[in-house]
């Protein structure tokens, strides 16, 4: 950390600050200019509060020098982790479109669903057994029931799948029924709890975007995942909150290139929430792809017109097929395959 000293700052406080650091096992070394003096911390950084520092007197400020993150930073690790799901590989040259509904309805729903994700080529099935809704007078998801459902209909075509985790006392029920990967929602993102427990166990974990988090405070997010011992962790955009309100979210497909520069993780887009209209996703997704994504999370529904939840922004099988044949030509323009 360097910190800078107010002009004028006595010996008194630039002694303070010095003893500071050390009490966090820190060495400094101290530049003394014509008119500033700029102090270095030498050591884990880290484990100095830069609030606490810029509080003290006679600091006019201070700043890290490394990255508050360490485990997920791709300073630390160059090579892109490829993270993987019962042997389909995720972060590596191949793209993986995960489909599949909002929410996991019926049996028959659910195995219609997994025969058209099958069809269209996609490797993972999506689906929520618990809903985050914003009414607690809609649909709610049908739970542990709908977490039964999705397990067999996904087994039959050989589909791992993906679904939502909400509460951390769900944790073992959803080890019980052996799902791929949990998905972490965007009103969770901060969760720490929720964060820590998943970190805890080695299932690979879809870390979304909060809706206004900032790009340091979700690679945050997903340190304490990490920091827990599991480092399977994908991140994935799925539109921000700004003052737009035509479409549901944006969609920030600059934070792609972006996470992709901070971090060795791998990172997918959702069209399907960006968007939250059917005709957006094909555009959204190939902007995704073009842009470095590895992969997708998009809803399909096999009658998005009698969906439980997030009707608007299905795509119907035929439309799931199209747009798998349509990225193919883009992913193989930047020497990938889906
Ligand atoms: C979902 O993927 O089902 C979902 C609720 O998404 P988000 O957390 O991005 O709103
Ligand atoms: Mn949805």
């Amino acid at each position: 950390m360097i910190i800078v000293m107010e002009n004028g700052a006595s010996e008194e406080q630039i002694d303070g600050v010095v003893k500071k650091i050390k009490e966090f096992g820190l060495e400094s070394n101290v530049s003394r200019g014509t008119e500033r003096t700029v102090i270095g911390a030498i050591g884990d950084e880290r484990k100095l509060d830069q609030e606490m520092i810029d509080a003290l007197p006679g600091v006019e400020n201070s700043m890290h020098v490394v990255k508050p993150y360490k485990i997920v930073a791709r300073e630390w690790h160059k090579e892109n982790t490829v993270v993987n799901i019962k042997g389909i590989p995720l972060g590596g040259n191949q793209i993986q479109v995960i489909g599949g509904p909002c929410s996991v309805e019926t049996p028959e729903q659910m195995e219609l669903s997994a025969k058209y994700v099958k069809a269209a080529g996609c490797r993972l099935m999506r689906g929520g057994a618990f809903k985050p809704r914003t009414s607690p007078y809609t649909f709610q998801g049908k739970g542990v029931e709908g977490l039964d459902m999705f397990r067999k209909a996904a087994d039959k075509y050989g589909l791992p799948i993906v679904t939502e985790l909400m509460d951390v006392r769900m944790l073992d029920t959803f080890l019980e029924y052996d799902v791929d990967v949990i998905q972490i929602g965007t009103r969770n993102m901060q969760n720490f709890d929720l964060l820590k427990e998943v970190g805890r166990i080695n299932k690979p974990v879809i870390l979304k975007r909060g809706m206004s988090a900032t790009i340091s405070e979700w690679l945050m997010a997903a340190e304490y995942i990490a920091a827990g011992g599991n480092h399977n962790i994908i991140f994935c955009e799925r539109g921000i909150r700004t003052f737009e309100t035509y479409y549901r979210n944006v969609l920030d497909v600059t934070a792609v290139p972006v996470l992709k520069k901070e971090t060795h993780l791998p990172v997918i887009i959702d069209p399907s929430h960006a968007g939250g209209k059917a005709w957006m996703v094909p555009a959204l997704s190939r902007a995704a792809i073009a842009a470095g994504a590895d992969g997708l999370l998009v809803e399909m529904h096999p009658n998005p017109c009698e969906a439980w939840c997030d009707a608007d922004q299905a795509l119907n099988p035929e439309e799931l097929k199209n747009l798998m044949v349509e990225l193919k030509g883009i992913a193989a323009v930047l020497g990938r395959s889906i």
